[in-house]
């Protein structure tokens, strides 16, 4: 090997090092890539090649028939978002031994006491952000990635979303990259106040829940935007709520009950001090 290849050689493996040994970031704000860990089998997929093959996809026809019985049959019509459902390969964004129970209409958990939501709300929440081309989307509880999967994969969208335990905002980060949705901007850290370096947002979409409406996610919606959120008590029953902001109002809609992990973190706790108002169910 001549000098200069293995001159070039040594660039490559260091510039590889320097990169695998940036520390995760623990605090907001944040919205450089995470480095993936490394983590115990069961607690994520990504060991086995993510690399997915939609040609190749032996859980294609379950993921047809999921939206057809599940989504479809109860009531959701978007074409874009019901697009977005049949193509996302929900069976990668959870631990490998559940793989098979991926389409089925439940929760399954991802590790560290959280779960993927169940695919008929994931579908429905997002028709219930209404979003239109160009519009800028923030989540909260990125969890496996799934939910901002289905955002991205609409085509038209800008997504942001925040995870605060930080191995599962790493994997998602990883996930989504590997699965080429490489546009989502990931940050781990307290998603109770938003991404304010990036706000107003047209539409904000919270899949964990807090016992209380949280301020800084309503200042952060434009004028006109959306907000759908589960709100009530930690372990038992939410009511949905989407919220729209118009003027100086906020105004409220009950769409039922749902249930959610709950939000955590400081800043629900703070808010709760505050006396941050509830809406009435
Ligand atoms: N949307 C996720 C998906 O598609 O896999 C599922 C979300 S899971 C039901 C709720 C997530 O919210 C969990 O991953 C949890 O760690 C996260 N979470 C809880 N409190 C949070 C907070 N204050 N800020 C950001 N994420 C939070």
């Amino acid at each position: 090997m001549g000098r200069a290849w293995r001159e070039w050689l040594w660039l490559f493996v260091g510039g590889i090092i320097l990169i695998a040994c940036q520390p995760i970031p623990t605090q907001p704000p944040v919205s450089t890539p995470i480095p993936s860990p490394t983590l115990p089998e069961e607690q994520a997929s990504p060991a086995s090649p993510l690399l997915w093959d939609p040609t190749t996809d032996p859980y294609r026809q379950q993921r047809l028939d999921m939206v057809e019985k599940t989504i479809v049959a109860r009531g959701v019509k978007d074409p874009d978002v019901l697009r977005a459902m049949r193509t996302v390969p929900r069976h990668l964004f959870v631990p490998e031994r559940y793989r098979d129970r991926a389409y089925g209409d439940h929760p399954l958990p991802i590790g560290y006491g959280q779960t993927i939501s169940q695919p008929y709300i994931v579908a429905w929440m997002t028709e219930l952000l209404e979003l239109q081309p160009g519009d800028k989307v923030l989540e909260i509880g990125t969890g496996s990635g799934y939910q901002a999967a289905v955002l991205a994969e609409l085509g038209y969208v800008e997504v942001y979303t925040i995870e605060i335990i930080p191995e599962l905002a790493a994997q998602a980060v990883e996930r989504l990259r590997r699965l080429g949705y490489t546009d989502v901007r990931v940050r781990q850290g307290d998603g109770y106040y938003g991404w304010p370096d990036a706000a107003p947002f047209d539409a904000i979409i919270v899949t964990a829940a807090p016992d209380h409406l949280p301020q800084p996610l309503v200042q952060q919606l434009k004028e006109g935007g959306r907000m759908v959120i589960p709100i009530g008590p930690p372990g038992g029953y939410q009511t949905l709520w989407k919220f729209v902001k118009a003027g100086n109002t906020v105004k409220a809609y009950n769409l039922g009950g749902v249930r959610f992990v709950p939000l955590t973190g400081p800043g629900v706790q703070q808010g709760r001090e505050r006396g941050a108002p509830t809406p009435e169910r």
